[in-house]
Order: C-alpha cells, then structure tokens, then sequence
C-alpha cells in the first residue's frame, strides 16, 4: 500500500456518524450525559435527509381522541407483516410517548389543537382497538416535521456542547483483532486530510440507500454508507430484500407528496375516475398500508387503467379540500406539485407513481441500538463498541413493510436509546487502549485504490446502469425470472467497478471519488438486495413475487442475513424473528392474514 499520509487523531468517549435524526438524538442524548461525543456529518446537520421528511412522527398520545400504545404496537406488526421484532416494537410504541414529550419540551414546533395540545392527523394503517376504528396518532408541524425536529436537534447537540467534523466523509471503520470495533477513518472533504477518530462507542446513523434505484424519494446523498462500511467489516446486513415503494411520488420527478395528504382527506382515482382502493381495501381504502397501495396502483397501470396519454400514472386529489387546511397543514405539497408537477392543487390532481422511498433492511441491531452479528451459537450476539441506529440500522421494527410516520419515531426512540446505553458501557473520559500499528490502513487503501483508478467506465454511467438494473428488475412486483435478469444485469455492473475511471487524484473537494466511494457503497447493497430478494420465496410486505403470491410463515417468518464479499459475492442466512414481548404489560401478537 502507498500511504503518502499522515492521519489527525482523536479520542472520544463516543463517536456518532451521521447528523440526521437518528444521530443528532444520540448525539445530544450522549453529550447531555456527560460523554465527550464527536459527531462526523458529510453535509451539515440540517441538511441531512431527515429535513425532507413532511407528514409527521407517531405516537399514541390520544390528543384527537381515544389511543393506547398497544394499539400503536399491535398497528405496526400487523404492518410490518409479522417480520418485525416484537420485543423492540412494544419498547419503540411504549417509549414513543415521553420521546415525544420530551421533543416538545426541547422546541420543537409542533401544529397545535384548538386546546394548544400536540396536532395528530391519520395516516396509513394506524387504528385504534386492534384494527377497528381510524387513529390519528401522527403528530405534525404542518408538513415540515423532519425540518422541524432536525434543527431542534441540532440546536441542542450545541448546547451540549457536542463537537461536530461537518463535510467529512467516513470511509470505514477501525476494527481490532478481537473483532471489536474502537473508531472510524474519515476524509475532511475541505482539505484532504485524513483523520482516526476512536470511541468506545461508534454508532452508524448514515441514513438509508435508496440511490440504488433509478426513481426515488430520497436526497442524493442517501448512498448507505453505513451499510457498506459494516459488509466490508465482515458484518452482516439484514432482511434487505424489503424495499419500500411510497404510492404518491409526483409522475417524472420522483418528489414525495406525503401521505397526510390522505390522512387529511385526499384521495386516488385512475383514468376512469373511479376511487379504485376502495376495491382493494374496502376498510381503510386509501390508507391502508403503503405496500397494499403501492401494488393497487400498479395493477390498475398495468390493467389500462392509468391516467394520461400513457395511462401509466395515478391521479391524487385534493381540489375538494378547504384550502384553509391545505393552507395550514399542507403548505409545502403544494409548492412541491406547483413546481415538479406544474399543478394548482386547489383546482387539479397531482399525478402520482409508486417510488423508491424507504429501505426497511439494514445493519441489525438489537432494541439497545448495539449491532448484532449472528452467531451459530447465540443469534442475537453483539460486536462491541458499535452500535447502529436510524434507516441505517434494522431493529427490526418496520419487518417487512413500515408504516408511514414511524420511522422518525424510530431515530428518536433508538437515538435516545442508544445514549442511554452508551452511559452505562462508558465512563466519561476513559482512556483508549495503544492505537494498533495498522488501524486506518484498510480505509486508506481503500480511498488510494478508487483515487487512482484510471478504467474507462465513469461513476456517473455505473451508478445509471445499476439504478435502471435495480428499478426495472427488483421492483414492486418481482418474479424468478425478473430477479434472475436483475441478479445478471447486477453482476455485470460489478464487474464494471474494475474499470472505474477518476480523473482527478486530489484528496480536497474530489466530488468524483466522494461519489465513487459512495457508488461502492451502494454497490454492495444493491447485491445484498437482488439475492436476498431471489431467495426470498414467498410474499411478505414490500417483497411481492407473483410466483409465490402468498406468506409462508413455516419456512419464512425469519430475518434473511446477508454478507457481501469483495468480489460482490454474497452469502445468505438467517435469524429467529423475536415473536415476544419485554414485559407483561402487553400481548404477543400472533401472526394471520394482513387485510386492511
Ligand atoms: C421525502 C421523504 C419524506 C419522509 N417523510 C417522513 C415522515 O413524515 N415521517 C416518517 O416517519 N418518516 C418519513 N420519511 C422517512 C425518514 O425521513 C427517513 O427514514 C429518516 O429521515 C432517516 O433518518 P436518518 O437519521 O436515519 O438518516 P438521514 O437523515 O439520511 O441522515 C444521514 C446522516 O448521515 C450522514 N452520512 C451519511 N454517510 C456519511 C459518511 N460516509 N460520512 C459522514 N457522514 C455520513 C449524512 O451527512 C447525514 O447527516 C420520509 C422520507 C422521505 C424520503
């Protein structure tokens, strides 16, 4: 290895990757403790694709009316099509209450009720009494609630006086010899230098990879690099095969119209004009699970019956709406459909399209946030020193399919626990053990390798190849045959990643390699998803295979673990689904059919 460079070292108590919302609750929650807590961000914090999240964050506050968290619970395993751990299910659904309150305490700007309570509208799959009745359990500000909670974060990471390295970008990780992990090498894109930084706990809070697909909702740095950073550890990844497809993304752009258009009121039709879920779901139509609309609407393209010229779209209205309430709780949806869909929504429908919007697999963790590496003897073993949290991560609370609105409740309950753990393994200022002679070589020669690539084939080509590969083959309904053609066009693609070519060698401000790092990234992730998602022989959730339409809970109500190699080879497993609960306060919801 040619190692021109010289590493800046830094030791903290913990070390947290990403400033979303996953990371900035455990970074404030850790600094507020007492740990000397470094966070490491590629963009700055209130930029992190957490600010684009609109509708809103769950919990069973009963502020519109009567609500138990049981219910929330008993929602969300229904929703995640029995493949969620129900222990960490009833502990997000539990602790979502004082997570929530706590927000508020720390500013967060939520809509307000009449009586100045938290503002909570419906969303897709929430009832109340087990199924029966219609919840409104989303709390809002308006529909800029990720924006909202993001800078509330932010402001109190600061006051906490956590220390943030803003525009570096993590390479991987610092593993020792016993396999534990003791810190993480990062580029400062702004000068080109090198830095270790070690912690007696890192956590990975780089967000999810949806860029792996042609169409979707997610911000272009959604590249997984967390998830890569795990694989090329030697660490499994989990149950990537469940992609989820938002229904509403606006036609041609890919931008995400939220689903509290529906819960306040809006509805879809096809190019008939009929109101076609309530075929599908008769109960809760148009908010019924985000997959179960999803595959609705794809069926109505592919049966003629889209809109337009094509008929290839679905239309969402909301021109019945009093434009008061659009005015109030719907502002930024009617920007996003002016500008990528040139439409007034007081008078017209958005043309809408299942889209690429939320990655349910991830690096597995138990509830504590600490990543589990399975073992033959103990399913649930831990690797020390990291832990994981946010869309990164796979708890596994959304299983097969997530719910609308729960995934920012995710980042703050397993942000907030993981700092509740860190306090306990950690001891404010405890020293580090000798750094070992070869820690950040791997990275190094990682970043020297794709500096110096001189192939012919372009970042920007291999990404387009393997997101078209990805979107045509490993879509909302998969066959052998699609994800044989997939895991063919996959292959290819990875063969290609020898031929890279970059252009410019500099290490400062280098969007080529940045961006070819991340293309690594999602690379491997891509591979993880096309086989977990061949193997995967049944229907569950998001993973719709029309050769095998029904769930198998017999042979598959497990979690499918993933390894990728070097060679882009993978290696499957798997690991029990936890079907228990943490205490007696509640039951464990036995699996059966998934109607809504
Ligand atoms: C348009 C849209 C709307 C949504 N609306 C909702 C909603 O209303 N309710 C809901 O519950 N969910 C919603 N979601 C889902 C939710 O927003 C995301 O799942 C969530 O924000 C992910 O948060 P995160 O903290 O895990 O990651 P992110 O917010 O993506 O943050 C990742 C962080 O990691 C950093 N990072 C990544 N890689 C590196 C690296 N190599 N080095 C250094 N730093 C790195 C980034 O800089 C960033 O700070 C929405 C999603 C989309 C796409």
């Amino acid at each position: 290895m040619s190692q021109p460079y010289s590493f800046i070292d830094h030791d903290y108590d913990v070390v947290v990757v990403g400033a979303g919302g996953a990371g900035l609750r455990a970074t404030f929650g850790m600094a507020e403790k007492g740990l000397r807590t470094a966070c490491i961000t590629k963009v700055f914090p209130t930029r992190s694709h957490t600010v684009a999240a609109q509708g809103g964050i769950s919990a069973a506050l009963g502020n519109m009316g009567e609500d138990d968290w049981r219910w929330h619970m008993y929602d969300t395993i229904k929703g995640s099509d029995w493949l969620g751990d129900q222990d960490a299910i009833e502990y997000m659904c539990r602790e979502a209450i004082p997570a929530i309150i706590e927000l508020e305490h720390y500013g967060v700007p939520f809509s307000r009720t009449e009586e100045g309570k938290i503002y909570q509208r419906p969303f897709g799959g929430m009832t109340t009494k087990f199924g029966e009745g219609v919840a409104q359990r989303t709390c809002a500000a308006a529909d800029r609630t990720g924006h909202a909670i993001l800078h509330t974060l932010y402001q109190q990471s600061l006051k906490h006086h956590a220390e943030f390295f803003v525009e570096y970008f993590a390479i991987d990780l610092m593993m020792d010899a016993g396999g534990a992990c003791i810190g993480v090498v990062a580029l400062n894109m702004d000068d080109g230098s090198l830095h270790r930084f070690r912690g007696h706990q890192t956590v990975l809070a780089t967000g999810g990879y949806g860029r792996t697909y042609f169409s979707c909702t997610s911000a272009h740095t959604c590249t997984g690099d967390g998830g890569g950073m795990a694989l090329r550890a030697g660490l499994p990844l989990q149950d990537m095969e469940f992609v989820q497809f938002h229904p509403t993304g606006v036609y041609g752009a890919g931008c995400l119209i939220t689903e509290g258009v529906r819960g306040e009121g809006g509805y879809l039709t096809n190019g008939n004009g009929e109101r076609f879920m309530e075929r599908y779901a008769p109960h809760a139509k148009d908010l019924a699970s985000r997959d179960v609309v999803s595959r609705s609407m794809t069926i109505e393209i592919r049966e003629g019956r889209g809109c337009g010229p094509l008929k290839d779209h679905i239309h969402l209205h909301l021109e019945h709406l009093d434009p008061k309430v659009i005015h109030e709780r719907l502002p930024g949806i009617a920007e996003t459909a002016r500008v990528f869909a040139g439409v007034d929504v007081t008078r017209q429908p958005i043309p809408v399209l299942p889209t690429v919007h939320y990655n349910m697999g991830g690096i597995p963790t138990n509830y504590r946030a600490e990543v589990v590496r399975p073992t033959l003897v103990n399913p649930d073993a831990t690797v020390q020193g990291l832990m994981a949290i946010g869309e990164a991560a796979c708890v596994s609370v959304h299983g097969a399919n997530r719910l609308g609105s729960n995934s920012l409740l995710d980042l703050v309950v397993f942000g907030r626990s993981a700092a509740h753990r860190a306090a306990e393994l950690v001891k404010p200022n405890t020293s580090h053990k000798d750094m070992p002679k070869d820690a950040g070589d791997f990275a190094v020669a990682r970043l020297d390798k794709f500096r110096h690539a001189k192939g012919a084939v372009s970042t920007a080509d291999l990404r387009l190849e393997m997101q078209k590969a990805m979107q045509n083959e490993v879509a909302v309904f998969r066959t052998s045959e699609s994800l044989a053609e997939g895991q063919k066009k996959m292959r290819a693609v990875w063969a290609k990643r020898a031929e890279l070519g970059i252009k410019d060698r500099s290490l400062i401000w280098n969007s080529d390699l940045i961006e070819t790092l991340e293309l690594d990234n999602l690379l491997a992730q891509a591979m993880a998803t096309v086989d977990s998602a061949a193997a995967r022989h049944e229907s569950r959730g998001a993973h719709a295979r029309e050769d095998f339409p029904n769930r198998d809970d017999t042979n598959w109500m497990k979690h499918s673990t993933v390894w990728v190699n070097e060679r882009g080879e993978t290696t499957l497993s798997s690991r029990p689904v936890h079907l228990y609960t943490m205490t007696n306060e509640c039951q464990v919801v036995p699996p059966k059919p998934r109607v809504y």
